[in-house]
């Protein structure tokens, strides 16, 4: 089987497959797992998350858009104490 979660198939994936964990907030953390929530969503989630139940998946928030800089981390981290 190939690996899709290393190596240079990670390159032509969006952002190179990484960004910031919608449920753990990690940035820069490699978006390669889906996580099913409630409604039977897919999110796109770090490994670590990958296993968690849909009741945390319903907590994801979108930070699809958000970049890398470490300005971010306070607004997330705030997104996080409320959640
Ligand atoms: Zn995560």
């Amino acid at each position: 089987m190939a690996k899709t979660k290393r190596g240079k198939g990670l390159w032509n994936t969006p952002s190179r497959g990484r960004g910031t964990c919608p449920i753990c907030l990690s940035t820069r953390i490699k978006l390669l797992y889906s996580a099913t929530n409630s409604d039977g969503k897919l999110v796109k989630v770090c490994k670590k998350c990958s296993a968690v139940d849909a009741k945390t998946a319903d907590k994801a928030v979108s930070t699809e858009n958000l970049g890398f800089r470490g300005k971010l981390r306070k607004a997330l981290n705030r997104q996080k104490q409320t959640v």
